[in-house]
């Protein structure tokens, strides 16, 4: 029997195989493949590395490989309301990656954990004294038990539905590529509130324009496609799709919504619903909430250390949560666009 299984090789997963994977006897179960030509799983996601995860990656003192890096770099985002018809442009500090190769470089750092990839929990039960876990790989079931599991499963976290029915918001993302040679390297963050109470964003990685938006969760496709039809007088050029990907993102409404867990099942990362609300960047807390809970099982009661451990994460996403007020607020981002505060004027 194990110590801990983890459910989930994200950038919560991994980091947390990682941290706990000399103290404790720990399985790590993903959905990814280590082939990115054959894998069945891709993480949908912008791939990009913002402040918040570059400081948590130096706080490990880890740097990202070159060959994790996506081409171009960016420093700034073109931000248009497309009901005001207003666009500022900020500076930005991210680093562009391919999300992949990202996922795939932090699961090669985790050094004394057992990992099996391109495998699929199915279920997870309690049992007695344990918990017996269920998972397909080459179409065959198999089973491992643990004394704790860790749901690090991301936004349709199977440990969260099978234990915890905490509700939390949620939308369909959606993304679709085209082919870029001909476009302009942008990045751009686009708002129609008639659309969606989120955001929508188009960047180019590798040759290829990512264009994207979390949207309601019903008539999704739909309203992706008004929104393409509504941003395509921006320089977007919609003409070769390559493909569409679509999953569930979280967005917690309230930090009553996020779970850290009970007994001895425990949720990080995006499970748990540890993500800004504002950018639905989730990397930084991804890490953080990882850290947290291993500091946590060197402790005798994890959860209730694991918990005030998270009350720091808490309150970061509280004050996301402000701050999407005024971003998603169409007269209070009116007024901030056209304040021009902390923007700055492109030279052509
Ligand atoms: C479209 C989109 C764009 C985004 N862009 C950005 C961005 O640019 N920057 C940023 O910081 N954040 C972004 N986010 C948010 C970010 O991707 C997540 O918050 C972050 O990846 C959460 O990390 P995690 O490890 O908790 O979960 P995930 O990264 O979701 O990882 C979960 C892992 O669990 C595995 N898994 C799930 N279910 C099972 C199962 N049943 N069995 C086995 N394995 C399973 C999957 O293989 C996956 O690897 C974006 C999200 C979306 C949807």
């Amino acid at each position: 029997m194990r110590d801990v299984i983890i459910i989930g090789g994200g950038p919560a997963g991994s980091t947390l195989a990682r941290l706990i994977g000399k103290d404790f006897n720990v399985l790590l179960i993903d959905k990814k493949s280590s082939d990115e030509s054959k894998t069945s799983f891709k993480k949908p996601c912008g791939g990009l590395i913002a402040p918040d995860a570059q400081r948590a990656l130096a706080r490990f003192q880890l740097q990202i490989p070159t060959d994790v890096l996506a081409n171009p770099q960016i420093f700034a985002v073109k931000t248009i309301d497309l009901q005001s018809r207003l666009i500022t442009h900020y500076q930005r500090f991210y680093l562009n990656v391919n999300r992949y190769r990202f996922d795939r470089w932090l699961q090669s750092l985790v050094g004394d954990a057992d990992i099996i990839e391109d495998a699929r929990v199915t279920t997870i039960k309690k049992l007695n004294d344990n918990y017996q876990v269920t998972y397909v790989k080459d179409g065959i079931e198999q089973v491992e038990h643990a004394r704790m599991i860790v749901g690090a499963d991301g936004a349709d976290s199977i440990v969260r539905k099978t234990f915890f029915n905490r509700k939390i918001r949620q939308y369909m993302a959606i993304q679709q590529f085209f082919n870029a040679s001909d476009i302009k390297p942008l990045y751009a963050s686009l708002f129609d509130h008639t659309l969606t109470d989120s955001y929508g964003w188009g960047l180019v990685k590798d040759g290829e324009l990512i264009f994207g938006a979390a949207l309601p969760l019903q008539n999704s496709r739909k309203i992706f496609e008004v929104l393409k039809d509504r941003s395509a007088v921006h320089s977007f050029d919609f003409s070769n799709p390559l493909n569409t990907e679509a999953c569930l993102v979280n967005s917690p409404r309230s930090i009553r919504e996020i779970e850290c867990g009970s007994d001895h099942v425990f949720l990080i990362g995006e499970a748990a619903g540890f993500i800004s609300p504002s950018s639905l960047e989730g990397i930084s807390y991804a890490m953080d909430s990882a850290l947290a809970l291993a500091q946590a099982m060197k402790k005798k009661n994890v959860i209730k250390y694991y918990k005030v451990k998270c009350g720091k994460i808490k309150m970061k996403i509280l004050l996301k949560q402000l701050k999407s007020i005024v971003l998603y607020t169409p007269i209070l981002r009116k007024l901030v666009m056209l304040s021009k505060l902390d923007s700055i004027n492109l030279v052509e």
